[in-house]
């Protein structure tokens, strides 16, 4: 099975010029899907992982199946008003602005292990924000799991010197 044939291509996504990789065929189909969160349990193997961590929304639905299959805790991260109790947070700047995400204070305990799971590599903002999240709690983060990379947009150069896997390059 390749799981490049359960990624959909949208052209002209969310705008002109900007082609979406959409990640719902996966999903849809339980073999594939199975098989996205399994390698990504695979490279997760011997890094004594103690909690995956996630961007709203789709690092849910990559990183909820990792953490229970290894048997760990999860922890969202979210846009600002969504966590119900006392938070962190980093503002990051994006293509056009600024945006923040935040993580409740006691998601991640000093020295803790932490995986970060998204379904997609673009600009590496999303995930900077994410590991800049993990590391103000103190947490050390060992990895970085995603289905999908565009490599145009070189999202790596901003987390240099973190492991990162992907599964699948655009
Ligand atoms: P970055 O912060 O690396 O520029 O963007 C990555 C974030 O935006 C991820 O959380 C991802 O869900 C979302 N994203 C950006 N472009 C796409 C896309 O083409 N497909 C999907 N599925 N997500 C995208």
């Amino acid at each position: 099975m390749n799981l490049e044939d359960y990624i959909a291509s949208i052209p002209d996504y969310p705008e002109e010029g900007v082609t979406f990789r959409d990640i719902s065929p996966l999903m849809a189909d339980g073999k594939a899907y199975r098989k996205a969160v399994n390698e990504i349990v695979d490279y997760a193997d011997k890094k004594q992982i103690d909690m995956v961590v996630g961007p709203e929304a789709r690092g849910f639905i990559v990183g909820c199946p990792v953490a229970y299959e290894i048997g760990v805790g999860f922890a969202p991260v979210r846009k600002p008003g969504k966590l119900p109790r006392k938070t962190i947070e980093v503002t990051y700047d994006k293509e056009y602005g600024k945006d923040t995400l935040t993580l409740h204070e006691d998601a991640i305990q000093p020295g803790q292990r932490v995986l970060i799971c998204d379904d997609l590599l673009a600009t590496g903002g999303t995930v900077k924000a994410t590991i800049d999240l993990v590391e103000k709690l103190g947490g050390i983060v060992v990895g970085c799991a995603f289905l999908i990379e565009l490599l145009d947009l070189h999202g790596r150069d901003k987390i240099n010197g973190y492991e990162i896997r992907t599964l699948l390059d655009y």
